[in-house]
């Protein structure tokens, strides 16, 4: 298995871009690589880079291009507006009912997924939930102290 330190990461990045630019060139101008596969603890690595060969275009098709990017980062940036200003739902941690966000009546904002292993605020929809979840949380840690204490 590779290690993926952010050196070799940028590097292997990079080579890919150009292999794949250079593969490409007759048919795209345009490259998406998708980019190497990052620790889980990187949350905001990037899925893909735009390798494009700007200097080197026909400035036709460079502007075509230019044209069909800024289209999509449009698109893009008016879809996000509007995915912000709709309400956004989330599953209570204890009972999984949906709770609309900024309605939960408890948050923890310290909350682990133990799956993914990022920190995600564990949201609850009434007081008995919040409090089965705050049971549920001490009980861990009493097992967890246990295990530690047990070596
Ligand atoms: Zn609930």
């Amino acid at each position: 298995m590779t290690v993926w330190t952010p050196e070799k990461k940028a590097a292997a990045v990079l080579k890919r871009a150009a292999t794949l630019a250079a593969k490409n060139s007759k048919k795209s101008p345009v490259v998406l690589v998708p980019s190497p596969p990052v620790p889980p603890r990187e949350p905001d690595a990037p899925q893909f880079i735009i390798a494009v060969d700007w200097e080197h275009l026909e400035l036709p098709e460079a502007e075509r291009w230019f044209g069909k990017l800024r289209a999509e980062l449009d698109k893009a940036g008016r879809i996000l507006n509007q995915r912000h200003s709709e309400p956004q739902f989330y599953p209570c941690k204890t009972c999984g009912k949906m709770i609309r966000d900024g309605e939960e009546k408890g948050r923890d904002n310290s909350y682990i997924n133990p799956k993914t292993g990022l920190s995600e605020p564990a949201r609850l929809c009434n007081e008995i939930c919040w409090e089965k979840y705050q049971s549920k949380r001490i009980e861990e840690r009493r097992k967890r102290n246990e295990r530690e204490r047990a070596g």
